[in-house]
């Protein structure tokens, strides 16, 4: 997955301070494999990528984040946008009923959606009709009675016997047949072929054309991968549609099909199937679709929490008193408990992308140690903590003796903060934060 490909990008990036060029090249080349991976059509991969790149180099230097998790970050509201930027509820007739048209290959899905779709409607109070208009396979229209039945709702088919009858004559009378019987909106199930071709087109855009479609819905199994464009293309061109709906989501696709059928096409994804029963079926989620393209839950997880937690204003401060070399131990202290608040330590770590690997990163910060850093400093006085130099031999006998640890545990704290105070000034300086006075490099 992405996750462990990025194991990598993430740890040359720990400690950094911001986006390199050669950072967001790093990110981006993990993220296209992975957009690859779950099926994303090249071509759309390509323009995805440098619309990240563009992004990532303009992106301010996030203090809450690592750079590969701002790249990560940003990847993930791109998609988000990408996938939902249109979604929008069905087109409802002003004059019942509302028609709504099922297009796509064969074994896409449209049948069972029929039914989904029925039943979806009938619980928010419409009064659907399914019609039965592939009257290629002769199982079809019983495949749809079926169906029908299943959900409830009435079923509009030719009556048998009369040899292979004429769907767009079918689909006519459907409409009629709905108008007086009540039902607010008509449902039209139409043939599908195994692969694209031009009766196939013909056939669905005279149906479209005589019963005047509020809505086509173009169905795309989302296990087809790459083929999902071209398959995507020929529907657009051929018949034209309004709306998206993805099937079969319940299997292993990484969903790379809808990214590719939504920025291909324009039209938005309304619906997405994920499994054969009748209530397998939702409206389309793009935050979890986008998710599900990355293979990034947990790491996006952990992005937000690090968001959620950190406090602006308080880093902001901290970052100004850095530049001037003002730093103290209580802001010190600060830092390490809004680190504290998102969660014990050891969950952290363990979302991150190989987290195995970071046992020794591990041992180094675990909650005793930051409990005991945390004892130290509050058994400092305010003076000592604003001006850590006065911390002198006998005081730090008494702060060990007060907070229970061993001298040496001072000492080592107090070094470790004016290494600490040292370094974020040369890094203030170089990177430019407010009041380093340096120049963005
Ligand atoms: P159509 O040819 O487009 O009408 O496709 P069908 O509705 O007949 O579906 C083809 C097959 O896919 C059937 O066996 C369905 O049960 C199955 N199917 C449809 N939608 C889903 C789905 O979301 N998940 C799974 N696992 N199977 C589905
Ligand atoms: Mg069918």
């Amino acid at each position: 997955t992405l996750s462990d490909r990025l194991t990598s990008v993430l740890q040359n990036l720990r400690g950094k301070g911001r986006l390199t060029e050669a950072d967001i090249d790093a990110t981006a080349r993990e993220i296209r494999i992975a957009l690859l991976e779950a099926d994303v059509a090249l071509s759309v991969v390509r323009t995805f990528i440098a619309k990240i790149k563009e992004r990532a180099k303009g992106a301010e230097v996030s203090a809450a984040l690592n750079p590969a998790q701002q790249v990560v970050k940003i990847v993930n509201e791109e998609l988000v946008g990408i996938l939902g930027g249109e979604t929008r509820r069905l087109n409802l007739a002003k004059t019942a009923p509302t028609v709504i048209m099922l297009a796509g290959l064969q074994g896409a899905g449209k049948t069972t959606l029929a039914g989904k779709l029925a039943k979806w409607l009938k619980g928010q109070n419409h009064t659907p009709m399914l019609v039965a208009c592939d009257l290629q396979r002769p199982n079809a229209v019983t495949q749809l009675q079926v169906v029908g039945q299943r959900a409830e709702v009435d079923v509009f088919a030719p009556e048998p016997g009369n040899g292979v009858g004429d769907p767009v004559d079918v689909a006519r009378r459907s409409i009629e047949e709905a108008r007086r019987t009540q039902h607010d909106i008509v449902i039209v199930d139409t043939a599908g072929r195994l692969g694209v071709d031009e009766e196939l087109m013909r056939q669905a855009a005279d149906i479209k054309a005589a019963i005047g479609a509020d809505e086509v819905l173009f169905v795309v199994d989302a296990m087809i991968g790459q083929d999902a464009v071209s398959t995507a293309e020929a529907f657009r061109d051929g018949v034209g549609f309004t709306g998206v709906v993805l099937t079969k989501l319940d299997g292993d696709a990484r969903g790379g099909a809808a990214l590719s059928v939504r920025e291909v096409t324009g039209a938005p994804i309304m619906f997405a199937s994920n499994g054969e029963g009748l209530a397998d079926f939702d409206a389309f989620h793009p935050d979890r679709m986008a998710s599900r393209i990355l293979g990034m839950g947990d790491v996006l997880t952990l992005i937000e929490q690090a968001e959620q937690h950190f406090d602006q204003a308080q880093a902001e401060k901290a970052a100004a008193k850095i530049g001037t070399g003002e730093l103290t131990l209580e802001d010190f202290l600060e830092q390490m408990l809004a680190v504290r608040k998102m969660g014990p330590i050891a969950n952290l770590l363990g979302m991150l992308p190989g987290a195995g690997q970071m046992k020794d990163a591990l041992a180094q910060v675990d909650e005793k140690h930051i409990d005991r850093l945390q004892a130290i400093i509050r058994g400092m006085t305010p003076a000592e903590r604003q001006d850590p130099k006065m911390i002198n031999a006998s005081r730090r006998l008494r702060i060990a003796k007060g907070s229970g640890v061993e001298v040496r545990d001072v000492n080592d704290l107090v070094n470790r903060f004016f290494d600490a105070r040292k370094m974020m000034q040369q890094m203030a300086g170089r990177f430019g934060m407010p009041g380093g006075g340096g120049n963005r490099a």
